[in-house]
C-alpha cells in the first residue's frame, strides 16, 4: 500500500471516476497494436496508423513521462440491450457525448495532480480515447482489467461497461499490479482472453465473423467500425448481418459472462438521453436536419451526421420486413446525398422485390436506382 497512490487514488474517485489505476509507463502498454496494422485490419482509420508509434510510446506524447493513470467510468445501467420494437444502439451512443462529459472531471483531475504531487500543467496530459494513447493496453497493464477475446476491456467488477480515460504524468506513482492467473496461463499473446479460459462467446456471436483469431478484430467486418467510423458505403455482403442495429454494436459485449458482475453505476460523468433508444426507425429515416440537430446536439451521434445516419437506417429499413417503412425509403432515394439514395434503393429493393422499380419514379431515384444496379452488375 503506498500513501501518496492511495490518497490519489481516492481523490479521483470522489471526482467521479469508478476505477482508478496506476501504471509505469516505462513498460507500455499490452498491445498487439503493431500485427493488427500490419494486416491492414483497422480500415481506412488511417490515423491509427499514424499515430501507432505514440500509441506504443507513451514518451513520444509526454517526453520525460513516468507513469499512466488509467480511470474508468462505468456506464452500465441494467436495462436490457434492445427498446422494444425500436433500432438498436450502441449502449454508450444513449448518452450526451463522453468525452464532452468526461473532459471537465480530468481538467479536476489535474488540479488534484498538481496539488498531490507537486507538478505543473505543463507535466501531465489527459485523454478520452481520442489521444493517441492506448488506453486498453495501459489499462490491462495497470490491472484495471484483461483483454478479453473480443477485444475490449473486461473488469472483473464492472464487466464489459467502462469507458477509458488516460492522464500521462512526469512523476513517479507506485504501479498496481496487472491481473495474473493463479495457475501458469496458456500462451496468449499480450495477454488477451487472460480470464476467458474455454469461452468462445463473444466470437461466435459475432453477426458478421469479424474476429478472424480470438483477440484479432476485424474492423473491416465490424458493425461498429461499419455504422461509424465507415463513412462512405457500408458494404453490401454485411447489411443483412446489421439487422437493426443503427449506430454501433454490442453484441460481443453483451454475451460476456464477465457482464454478471456489472452494477448500475453512479454514472456522475454521464449525462443520459433517453429520448435516442426511444426513436422509432420511421421517426430516423423522416428526420429533418433541424430535428436531427435537436434530439442528438452534444452527442457522439452527431459526428455521423444527418447523412450517414439515414444511410444506417435505410440499411436496418431493409433488414426489417417492414413494408409499411416503404413511403418514407421511396423519399430518400430521391435524397440530394448520393450516399442516402443508394441505401434507400437497395432496401427498397430487400422489401419490394417484385416491383420496387416501379415505385422510383423521379429522375433522381431512378438514376440512384441505376448506380446499384451498375453496383450490382460490377
Ligand atoms: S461489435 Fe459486433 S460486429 Fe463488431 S466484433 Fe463485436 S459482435 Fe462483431
Ligand atoms: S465472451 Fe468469453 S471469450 Fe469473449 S471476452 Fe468474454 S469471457 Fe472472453
Amino acid at each position: 500500500m503506498n500513501g501518496p497512490a492511495e490518497s490519489l487514488r481516492v481523490r479521483l474517485h470522489g471526482l467521479g471516476f469508478d476505477e482508478v489505476r496506476f501504471a509505469s509507463a516505462m513498460l507500455g502498454p499490452s498491445s498487439g497494436l503493431s500485427e493488427w496494422l500490419a494486416a491492414g485490419m483497422h480500415g481506412e482509420m488511417d490515423w491509427m496508423e499514424r499515430s501507432a508509434g505514440k500509441r506504443l510510446d507513451a514518451a513520444a506524447v509526454l517526453p520525460g513521462v513516468k507513469s499512466v493513470i488509467l480511470l474508468g467510468v462505468n456506464y452500465w445501467d441494467g436495462r436490457p440491450p434492445v427498446a422494444a420494437g425500436r433500432p438498436v444502439w450502441a449502449r454508450y451512443a444513449g448518452h450526451a457525448d463522453y468525452h464532452d462529459t468526461i473532459k471537465p472531471a480530468l481538467a479536476a483531475a489535474g488540479k488534484v495532480l498538481e496539488a498531490e504531487l507537486g507538478i505543473g500543467a505543463e507535466d501531465y496530459r489527459y485523454y478520452v480515447d481520442t489521444g493517441p494513447v492506448l488506453e486498453r493496453g495501459w489499462a490491462a497493464r495497470s490491472g484495471l482489467g484483461f483483454i478479453g477475446k473480443n477485444t475490449m476491456l473486461i473488469s472483473r467488477t464492472h464487466g464489459n461497461w467502462l469507458l477509458l480515460a488516460a492522464i500521462l504524468v512526469r512523476a513517479e506513482i507506485a504501479p498496481d499490479d496487472p491481473i495474473r492467473r493463479a495457475e501458469p496461463a496458456r500462451a496468449a499473446p499480450h495477454g488477451v482472453g487472460l480470464l476467458c479460459g474455454s469461452c468462445t462467446r463473444c466470437l461466435d456471436a459475432c453477426p458478421t465473423q469479424a474476429f478472424p483469431a480470438p483477440g484479432v478484430l476485424d474492423a473491416r467486418r465490424c458493425i461498429s467500425y461499419q455504422t461509424i467510423e465507415n463513412k462512405g458505403v457500408i458494404p453490401r455482403e454485411l447489411r443483412a448481418a446489421i439487422g437493426s442495429r443503427i449506430y454501433g454494436c454490442d453484441v460481443c459485449l453483451e454475451v460476456c459472462p464477465w457482464n454478471r458482475f456489472a452494477q448500475a453505476g453512479r454514472r456522475t460523468l454521464l449525462e443520459v438521453r433517453d429520448e435516442i433508444a426511444g426513436l422509432s426507425l420511421r421517426e430516423i429515416l423522416t428526420l429533418t436536419p433541424a430535428r436531427y440537430a435537436e434530439v442528438f446536439r452534444g452527442t457522439g451521434v452527431k459526428r455521423l451526421k444527418l447523412t450517414g445516419l439515414l444511410r444506417n437506417a435505410c440499411v436496418a429499413a431493409g433488414n426489417s420486413g417492414d413494408r409499411g417503412l416503404l413511403d418514407e425509403l421511396v423519399v430518400l432515394a430521391g435524397h440530394p446525398a448520393a450516399l442516402v439514395r443508394a441505401h434507400a434503393v437497395w432496401a427498397v429493393r430487400q422489401l419490394a422485390p417484385d416491383d420496387w422499380n416501379l415505385r422510383l419514379a423521379t429522375a433522381r431515384q431512378a438514376e440512384a436506382a441505376v448506380e446499384v444496379l451498375d453496383e450490382y452488375a460490377a
